[in-house]
């Protein structure tokens, strides 16, 4: 059987760790779904590839629907909206990060929905299943059939194979089989449900919307539907929604938290607030404590657009060195190639970004930037800086060398792809033709995320293992592929 594909989200390698996905639920307002659309565009920076939306109405029972692309080109229009009627909906946007990595397939789109004895019930999740592939060939042999490719169906089979009575203590049993990380939004006929892994890697908030409630991925989401910032969902922490409020369960072994740190560098939008934090504030404290970290002579300091500005911003209040637009982004640079030709293709990272000569021309430029991936954006940046006359060009990084991969919702290359797990600082340097790199210390990072003591090494707050290496859940899948992880020191 043939179905559609969707081609690859990223035709141009813009060298980015790809956010994972954004869930967002909504119980008590009439047309949930259209509030469920407006929360799934304010979070499609966490995906961009596929959109799907279930709704559950009294007369009509579950409906869905499942697209490939934007929110904006798909639950725009009345036509679409008026087939999801109800006052409960939940949806989600995606990014693949198991399954058909980059290659979506409509059956992979989420939200999953699955009929129960006890009734239907749908879930969107955002994060990774560790051992999904442990679990999917247990229920395979048992019976089940699977119908995606994504490790989330796991959690519908294993709620299946549950005995517990009713869904939300089928979805508890489901869970504890789960390891790896979990953010997940799900409904039944009646009940808005909302569950974190108990290290609570992924996000998700509480938000009140009118009499009505509402679950997302961030905060920035409840912004856009006029819904007011109750709070997070605790790590190992499941809620269930219904016209009587919300009942709050900790189903799961209490253990420490330990969120992604990532999400305060990059993958959370600069207006959420994370940990009670604003991550715009965050990122500009990052740049405060890089310019502390690795000062340098400069003209100019410049953001790689648009993830590096606030850091940049933050740099240039600590150093005093001005901060200019050195470079400014083709915002409308989105799916426009689904296809592009090899000379389109060799055009990279011009087609998005282009450099403001006039400001460039024979200054010492600091360029600061989210992330190094695998080098590849940052060594042509460079070359377009130097193209346009700088006279000395410095890379400031507002995370520390990604050197791990993620295991937990988020795509990254593997190891041996990653430039810093294959060379040390000054390799690094050297290979991306720069004057000077350096890249924000853990503990500079720990610090700028309000941990005025740095990083616990004996407990880390957070999970930072794509840059230390240090794993806080097994990836069991991928040790069974071969992976090695970090010898203990
Ligand atoms: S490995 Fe990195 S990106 Fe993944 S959850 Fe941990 S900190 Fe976040």
């Amino acid at each position: 059987m043939t179905e559609p594909m969707m081609p690859p989200a990223h035709p141009f390698d813009d060298d980015k760790l790809k956010e994972e996905c954004g869930i967002f639920g909504v119980i008590g307002t009439q047309d949930a779904a259209n509030f469920v659309a407006l929360g799934l565009h304010a979070l499609q920076h966490r995906g961009q590839e596929a959109g799907g939306i279930v709704s559950h109405d009294a007369e009509l029972g579950f409906q869905s629907a499942r697209r490939f692309g934007y929110v904006r080109d798909n639950f725009t229009s009345q036509k679409v909206m008026e087939t999801l009627p109800g006052p409960l909906a939940i949806g989600h946007v995606r990014y693949s990060t198991s399954g058909n990595k980059g290659q979506t397939a409509i059956r992979d789109v989420q939200p999953f929905f699955g009929e129960f004895a006890m009734g239907g019930a749908a879930i969107a999740h955002n994060g990774n299943i560790t051992n999904a592939n442990a679990l999917r060939r247990e229920l395979i042999e048992r019976g089940s059939i699977f119908q995606s490719s994504s490790d989330s169906e796991c959690i519908i089979h294993l709620m299946a194979r549950s005995l517990q009575r009713n869904i939300p203590e089928r979805m508890e049993d489901a869970l504890r089989r789960v390891e790896g990380a979990f953010s997940i939004v799900a409904m039944t006929r009646t009940k808005l449900i909302g569950v974190r892994d108990p290290l609570g890697v992924r996000p998700l908030v509480l938000g009140r919307v009118g009499e009505g409630w509402a679950l997302s991925s961030e905060t920035c989401a409840l912004d856009i539907i006029g819904a007011e910032f109750v709070r997070e969902i605790e790590p190992g922490e499941m809620v269930v929604i219904t016209d009587k409020g919300v009942e709050s369960h900790f189903p799961f072994r209490r253990v420490a938290p330990r969120f992604c740190i990532f999400e305060h560098v990059y993958f959370s939008r600069p207006d959420s607030i994370l940990g009670g934090r604003s991550v715009y504030e965050t990122r500009e404290n990052i740049g405060r404590e890089l310019a502390k970290e690795s000062p340098v002579e400069a003209d100019l300091v410049c953001p790689v657009p648009d993830s590096g500005t606030p850091a940049a911003i933050g740099f240039s209040l600590q150093s005093g060195i001005p901060y200019a637009m050195g470079i400014i982004r083709n915002q409308y640079m989105g799916r426009t190639f689904i296809e592009p030709t090899e000379q389109i293709r060799n055009m990279g990272v011009r087609l998005k970004l282009n450099v403001n000569r006039a400001l460039i021309k024979g200054k010492r430029v600091i360029l600061v930037d989210d992330s190094v991936v695998r080098g590849t954006t940052s060594r042509k940046i460079k070359e377009m800086i130097l193209d346009a006359g700088a006279a000395e060009v410095h890379f400031r990084i507002a995370s520390p060398p990604t050197a791990w991969p993620c295991f937990y919702g988020v795509d990254t290359p593997q190891r041996e792809k990653l430039l810093a797990a294959t060379m040390s600082e000054d390799e690094m340097r050297e290979h991306l033709g720069v004057d000077s790199l350096k890249f924000i210390s853990l503990d500079g990072l720990y610090r700028a995320v309000g941990e005025a003591e740095g990083r616990n090494k004996s407990c880390p707050q957070y999970c930072d293992a794509c840059f230390s290496g240090e794993y806080p859940v097994k990836p069991s899948d991928m040790l069974e592929k071969g992976f090695e992880m970090k010898a203990a020191e």
